[in-house]
């Protein structure tokens, strides 16, 4: 989850500005609604810059109403799950040092979801990473390089396997010098929240932006459009390096080494890591993944960070209704062949 610093949110997948001439065209019909014919709102939960635009909703509806009303489902999701609010489930098996937890339906849900994506990934997304995102200092932005010791034993403390979780009772028992982490889904998780609301209240055209790098989409874009979604340039900072189109229903989130991490001595070290090493990967700078569930695109665009360029392209390649776009650690772009129907590169 991004701590959101002041109100310049580089939303990494930012809906595409009409300013870029490249696709004034394009936008003057997605993204020039006149105001009476949309609502926008914005807000920061669970220290998350959220954004809600809806479209179309029913004639009966206070659209106003309705956003302020997701909002409230996204901040609670949002809550229960982040490692960073002490008062979440998870934040509560991490605190139980080994005895067994109860936890809420969402949160044991999210859970079981971690788990799928730890799956489908081999391991490369694992939801006890935290041993290991401590270290490193990401909880306190107290950074540091730890020693190579010093990895090899957080390294002990993940794994996946060792915890135990009973979908009977939703009980989660966590070995005592284990840490739970699914921050990583916690803007997924949220949007997702919201995307129910808004489709329970009959809106029919909605964009949700969670944190700066889950969107969702309810329905298509104004008059029946796709959504026009530009994905940022990970080096150059406001830059767009391409724009990808979205339709009703899809998710869109990203991953990358240029908003949470910190450097020494002209290294860079980004705040996901490879639960292999350790170690923040370095073969990527920036990954894009839509698909239709939001938590399960926030988790891959997680787990495809952490492996090689061309391993992430042969397996979305073999995965339905999974498309993926990147930027490689050499600036090259690269991407699915169900993508190329619907990228667009800026050049920059
Ligand atoms: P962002 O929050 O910047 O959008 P992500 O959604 O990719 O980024 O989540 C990154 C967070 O996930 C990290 O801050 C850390 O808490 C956690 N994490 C880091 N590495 C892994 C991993 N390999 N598997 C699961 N979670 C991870
Ligand atoms: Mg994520």
């Amino acid at each position: 989850m991004q701590l959101v610093s002041g109100k310049r949110v580089a939303v990494a997948i930012a809906v595409l500005l009409c300013a870029l001439a490249l696709f004034t065209t394009a936008c003057d019909h997605l993204f020039s609604p006149a105001p009476e014919e949309s609502v926008t709102d914005d807000a920061v939960l669970f220290s998350t810059f959220v954004q809600i635009q809806i479209h179309e909703w029913p004639e009966d509806t206070d659209p106003q109403a309705v956003i302020s009303a997701a909002f409230d489902r996204m901040e609670r999701t949002g809550s229960i799950v982040s490692v960073y609010d002490e008062d979440s489930d998870i934040s509560a098996v991490n605190r139980a040092r080994g005895e067994t937890v109860q936890i809420s339906e969402e949160a044991f849900f999210l859970l079981e979801m971690a788990y799928k994506i730890w799956d489908m990934t081999d391991g490369a997304f694992d939801p006890t990473i935290g041993p290991v995102v401590d270290l490193w200092g990401f909880y306190t932005d107290d950074h540091r390089v730890p020693t190579d010791e010093e990895i090899e034993d957080a390294l002990t403390r993940v794994d996946a396997e060792r915890v135990q979780m009973d979908a009977a009772d939703r009980t989660v028992r966590l070995p005592q010098d284990m840490r739970l982490d699914v921050e990583a889904l916690a803007k997924g998780f949220a949007a997702r929240a919201a995307a129910e609301h808004l489709m329970e209240s009959g809106v029919t055209s909605a964009l949700i932006t969670s944190g700066q790098s889950s969107l969702k989409a309810v329905g298509d874009g104004p008059e029946g459009r796709a959504w026009r979604v530009g994905l940022l340039h990970p080096r150059t900072d406001e830059e767009v390096y391409a724009a990808v189109d979205l339709y009703d229903g899809e998710s869109v989130s990203t991953s990358g080494d240029y908003q949470r991490y910190f450097e020494r001595d002209g290294e860079r070290y980004a705040h996901i890591l490879d639960p292999d090493t350790g170690r923040p990967p370095r073969t990527i700078k920036s990954i894009t993944v839509i698909t239709t569930d939001t938590v399960l695109a926030d988790g891959l665009s997680t787990a495809f960070f952490v492996m090689e360029p061309d391993q992430v392209l042969s397996r979305v390649e073999n995965m339905d209704d999974v498309m993926a776009a990147m930027m490689t650690a050499d600036g090259e772009i690269k991407y699915c062949s169900q993508m190329e129907a619907r990228i667009k590169l800026t050049g920059n």
